[in-house]
C-alpha cells in the first residue's frame, strides 16, 4: 500500500474505534487506489483521502414507538450522508438487530463508490436502525416506520437525498415511510425508491440486484467464451436479493440449489425451479416464514441449521460452478473461499454487500477465478433506483422491457469499467481493483473540480 495510503488507514482505525466493517470497506479501497496515488500526486495535496473518508454528515436519533401490548419501545435510528460530489446521498435503509454506526458507515463508502459506477448521477449514503422486524405484527412495522420517518423527513428530499429499501426493508416498509413523509410535508415527491407501482415505483425494482448480480456473471464468463447455461448455482439468503437471483439463473438455463436464512440453509439437487420459486416468495414476502419449510414441503430438499460454532458454512461446501452470496457482509470467510473454489466454483458474482472477508476476497483473486466484487456486481438496485427517480421527474412510468434492458446496459458498462481499469491499472482480471479505482475516480475528480466542500 502506498505510503499516504496506510498513514489514513492508520487515522481512520484510530479515529472511528470500534468499527470493524468500516475498516474493512476502507482498506479494501484504499489498497487498490494506492495505484492511482502513485500516478497523481494532486490528489494528497487536496486531502482526497482524508475527506472521501468522512462521512458529509452523520444523523442519529430516538426511534420510539409502541408495541400491540402497549408497551412504550425505543430503537436507535440513523442516516450517514457520506458522499454528494456527483449527485444527492442514495442509498438504502436497513432495518436489522446487528445494525450500528460502523456497519452503515462501511455500507455508505461502498455506495459512494458503486453509485459512481452506475454511469447516474447519485451520491452514497445508507441509514437503517437496529429494529429488528422479524416477529413483529403489521401494525408494529407501521408505527416504527412512521415514527422513524417523524424524524427522518427533515433530512431527506429529492434533490437532497433518497433512501431505498435493504435488509428488512421493502415494499411494506418503504410504502409505511412513504405515507408519513407525505402526510408531515404535504408534498408527493420521490423521496423514495423502491416505492409501489401505483404510486411512483418503477418496474424492474425489486428484480434489479439479483438480476444484475446475474447479468454480472454472464459478462465475466464472456470473457472466457462462456455463458450460464447448465452451470450449477450456489446461492444464499432467500430475501430480495437472493429470490431474483434464482428467477434469473432459471431464466438463462443455470440450475440454483441452495437458498438460506439466518436459522440455516437448503440444499436442493434437483434445483430450486421457478414452480418452487414461487413458493419461496410466498414464504418469505406473505407468510413470513423460515427456508426449513422449504424441505417440509419438497422432499428432493435437505434443510441443514446453521451451527453458529463451526468455523465455515456448509452452503459453500457443494460442487457447483457458480457462486452467489446474497445475505449479508462477511458470510464467506477464507475456509469457505477454500471450499468453494476446492468444489469446482470459479463465477463468484456478489449480490450482498461486502459478503467475502478480506482475505476470502484475497484467496479468490490470487487463484484467478472470475470474481464480481458487490461494489460492481451488485448495483443493478441502486441504478434501477435511479431509473424510478428519473421517472418520478419525468412523471412517467417505463415498461418492463424498457427498464431491463436499461439495467442489462449498466451491467454491461459496469463490468467493462471494472474490467478496462483493472488492466490499464497493470492488474489484468482484477476486478476489485477496476471497481475501486473506477468509481473513485469519478467521485475524486468530481470533488476536486467542486473545491474545498
Ligand atoms: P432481505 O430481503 O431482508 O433478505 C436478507 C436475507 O439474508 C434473508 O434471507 C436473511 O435471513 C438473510 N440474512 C440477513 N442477515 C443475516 C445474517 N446475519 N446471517 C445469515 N443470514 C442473514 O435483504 P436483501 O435486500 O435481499 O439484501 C441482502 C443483501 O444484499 C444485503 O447485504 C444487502 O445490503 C444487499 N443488497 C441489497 C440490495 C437491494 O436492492 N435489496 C441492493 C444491493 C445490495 P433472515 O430472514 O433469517 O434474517
Amino acid at each position: 500500500m502506498n505510503e499516504y495510503a496506510s498513514q489514513i488507514m492508520a487515522h481512520v482505525k484510530a479515529k472511528n474505534p470500534a468499527e470493524p466493517e468500516f475498516h474493512q470497506a476502507v482498506l479494501e479501497v484504499l489498497d487498490s487506489i494506492s495505484l492511482v496515488l502513485e500516478r497523481k500526486p494532486q490528489y494528497r495535496k487536496a486531502k482526497m483521502l482524508e475527506r472521501i473518508t468522512e462521512p458529509e454528515r452523520v444523523l442519529m436519533f430516538r426511534v420510539p414507538w409502541q408495541d400491540d401490548k402497549g408497551n412504550y419501545q425505543v430503537n436507535r435510528g440513523f442516516r450517514i450522508e457520506m458522499n454528494s460530489a456527483i449527485g444527492p446521498y442514495k442509498g438504502g435503509l436497513r432495518l436489522h438487530p446487528t445494525v450500528n454506526l460502523g456497519i452503515l458507515k462501511f455500507l455508505a463508502f461502498e455506495q459512494v463508490f458503486k453509485n459512481a459506477l452506475t454511469t447516474l448521477p447519485m451520491g452514497g449514503g445508507k441509514g437503517g436502525s437496529d429494529f429488528d422486524p422479524k416477529g413483529k405484527s403489521d401494525d408494529e412495522v407501521m408505527r416504527f416506520c412512521q415514527s422513524f420517518m417523524s424524524e427522518l423527513f427533515r433530512h431527506i428530499g429529492p434533490n437532497t437525498d433518497v433512501p431505498a429499501g435493504d435488509i428488512g426493508v421493502g415494499g411494506r416498509e418503504i410504502g409505511y415511510m412513504f405515507g408519513q413523509y407525505k402526510r408531515l410535508k404535504d408534498e408527493f415527491t420521490g423521496i423514495l425508491t423502491g416505492k409501489g407501482l401505483n404510486w411512483g415505483g418503477s418496474l424492474i425494482r425489486p428484480e434489479a440486484t439479483g438480476y444484475g448480480a446475474v447479468y454480472f456473471a454472464e459478462e465475466m464468463l464472456k470473457t472466457r467464451n462462456e455463458n450460464l447455461k447448465g452451470k450449477i448455482a450456489l446461492v444464499s439468503g432467500s430475501g430480495n436479493v437472493a429470490q431474483y437471483t434464482v428467477e434469473k439463473l432459471n431464466q438463462l438455463g443455470a440450475k440454483p440449489v441452495t437458498l438460506s436464512d439466518s436459522s440455516g440453509f437448503i440444499y436442493d439437487a434437483d434445483g430450486v425451479s421457478a414452480e418452487k420459486l414461487a413458493f419461496v416468495m410466498d414464504l418469505k414476502e406473505v407468510r413470513r416464514g423460515r427456508i426449513k419449510e422449504y424441505a417440509d414441503k419438497f422432499k428432493s430438499a435437505k434443510y441443514t441449521p446453521v451451527d453458529p460454532n463451526r468455523d465455515h458454512n456448509p452452503l459453500w461446501d457443494i460442487k457447483a460452478q457458480c457462486a452467489f452470496p446474497s445475505a449479508t457482509q462477511n458470510e464467506v470467510n477464507l475456509k469457505d473461499a477454500t471450499n468453494l473454489v476446492k468444489n469446482g466454483v470459479y463465477v463468484v458474482s456478489e449480490g450482498a454487500n461486502m459478503p467475502s472477508t478480506a482475505d476470502a476476497t484475497k484467496y479468490f483473486l490470487e487463484h484467478k477465478i472470475l470474481y464480481g466484487p458487490a461494489k460492481a456486481a451488485n448495483l443493478g438496485g441502486v441504478a434501477v433506483s435511479g431509473l424510478e427517480m428519473s421517472q418520478n421527474s419525468l412523471r412517467l412510468q417505463w415498461t418492463r422491457e424498457e427498464v431491463d434492458e436499461r439495467l442489462h446496459n449498466i451491467m454491461i458498462s459496469s463490468h467493462k469499467t471494472c474490467f478496462e481499469t483493472a488492466k490499464e491499472y497493470g492488474t489484468p482480471g482484477n476486478l476489485v481493483n477496476g471497481a475501486n479505482i473506477g468509481g473513485f475516480l469519478k467521485v475524486a475528480n468530481s470533488m476536486l473540480d467542486q473545491g474545498l466542500v
